[in-house]
């Protein structure tokens, strides 16, 4: 059976928790899309993790844990992640890199941060780590793929064309040094020797795997409202951050893929430029920033601080269902303890008109939040294991989401840890059976 656990907002929604209980019971953990360009935070008995490359199985023996196709792969990266884990005394994990993964270069990060530079603050909040030109790259056919590292003939030809290319950016556009072709060469016979012990014919292996009845878990990065396609476009990543898109960046069939968790936090936050709706400042923000997450809400590769907000149903449906939510996890409810009142964003005035649908980015750009507000409970809430023994104003302020979602919630996380957390039957999830 194959699962997805993906992200109903913007990212940092508490997915590398989630993943890493549902890791558990798996056989197999996926990464499909993006790259080291954010993290999940991991707590466990090993100590906490920020996992920007590898996928949340690392800390399972019993797990294999692949870099899919989909993926933007710094190797370098990779390996260092790795060494920060052996280090901490966690044994070294079973790792399969598809052979067609392509790889992140270091001129890639080089062009990431020179338009950064150039766009100064018209920038688009890119954590520069080459994730942008990598994909135009890919698709752009210029590309290196893991397969291509062990073709000696195909890279330098190869290497010398980019470099062309890329030179003519560089020397012309961003006034730096050329890039050297046998530098370049250098690297990836570099990458080469590190990649070749794990490269393996992902989409084959997972075959097999399916056919010998498997759990398989697809790990998904940022969140709806980052896809490229269906974001809030411009600012988004470059990768579809969408559960479908995990047949695709793992290499198997979409109807394989039968729950989707879609994981929404209690209260929101975002990271880079572009609209958010329910955004809050000034102390309330602070003091929800301090509160939140698992020791404040600062991003986990880059450690800057998160922009804050009320929990927004509109862009959270949206989020559900573009992910296809078969279970929604709502998490860090925890931290919303000590609020008097709770408002939640529940729908968004544009032009005068109110709308619970999702706009595209002008019309975003134009909303203003359409508050309610609700009764806080004011007490903590960790180490409850039941949905019953949660305060009512608490239960009330899940059950009104899960009205406005429309998707069944049926996991409640309420602390950072592997333990902490709340199976819930849903009246909606009893509906769609
Ligand atoms: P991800 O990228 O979606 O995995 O999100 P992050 O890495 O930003 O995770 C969010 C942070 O919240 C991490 O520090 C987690 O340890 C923490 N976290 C996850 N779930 C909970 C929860 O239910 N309560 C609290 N207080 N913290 C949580």
């Amino acid at each position: 059976m194959v699962k997805a656990v993906v992200g109903a907002n913007w990212g940092d929604e508490g997915k590398g928790k989630i993943t890493d209980m549902l890791a558990k019971e798996a056989d197999i953990v996926i990464r499909f899309q993006g790259g080291a360009n954010a993290g999940h935070t991991i707590v466990n008995n090993y100590g906490k993790f920020a996992l920007h490359t590898l996928p949340s199985g690392v800390f399972y023996g019993h797990v294999t844990n692949v870099i899919g196709n989909g993926v933007a792969l710094n190797i370098p990266l990779l390996f260092k992640e790795i060494k920060e884990l052996i280090d901490k005394n966690v044994p070294m994990p079973k790792i399969m890199i598809s052979d067609r993964a392509q790889i992140v270069m270091p001129y890639h990060i080089l062009l990431d941060a020179c338009e950064e530079e150039r766009l100064g603050g018209k920038s688009f909040g890119s954590t520069k780590s080459g994730i942008a030109p990598f994909y135009s790259d890919k698709f752009a056919k210029i590309g290196f793929q893991v397969s291509e590292l062990f073709d000696d003939a195909l890279l330098t030809e190869k290497a010398a064309r980019v470099c062309e290319m890329k030179n003519v950016l560089l020397e012309h556009f961003y006034h730096r040094e050329p890039l050297q072709a046998k530098d370049v060469l250098a690297t990836l016979h570099e990458y080469r020797d590190m990649v070749a012990p794990y490269v393996g014919d992902v989409s084959d292996f997972l075959d097999q795997a399916i056919r010998d009845g498997k759990n398989i878990l697809l790990e998904g990065q940022l969140g709806t409202l980052k896809d490229p396609d269906h974001g809030i476009y411009p600012m988004v990543t470059s990768s579809s951050t969408l559960a479908a898109y995990g047949a695709i960046g793992a290499g198997l069939a979409p109807y394989e893929i039968r729950k989707i968790y879609a994981v929404t936090k209690a209260y929101s936050s975002a990271v880079g430029a572009g609209a958010f709706v329910s955004e809050i400042f000034g102390e309330e923000a602070d003091e929800l920033r301090r509160r939140g997450g698992d020791g404040g809400e600062y991003g986990a590769t880059t450690g800057r601080p998160r922009r804050m907000g009320w929990y927004d149903c509109v862009a959270s449906r949206y989020g559900c269902r573009l992910q296809g939510a078969t279970d929604v996890v709502l998490t860090v409810l925890d931290v919303l303890g000590y609020l008097d009142e709770i408002p939640v964003c529940t729908g968004y005035e544009i032009d005068g008109k109110v709308t619970q649908q999702f706009p595209v980015t002008a019309k975003l750009e134009k909303a203003k939040p359409v508050l309610e507000t609700l009764p806080g409970w004011k007490c903590e809430i960790r180490g409850i294991r039941k949905y019953e023994e949660l305060p009512e104003n608490c239960r009330k302020y899940i059950e009104f989401i899960e009205e406005k979602l429309g998707y069944p919630i049926t996991m409640v996380s309420n602390g950072p840890g592997r333990e902490d957390i709340i199976y819930r039957e849903s009246k909606l999830s009893l509906k769609n059976k």
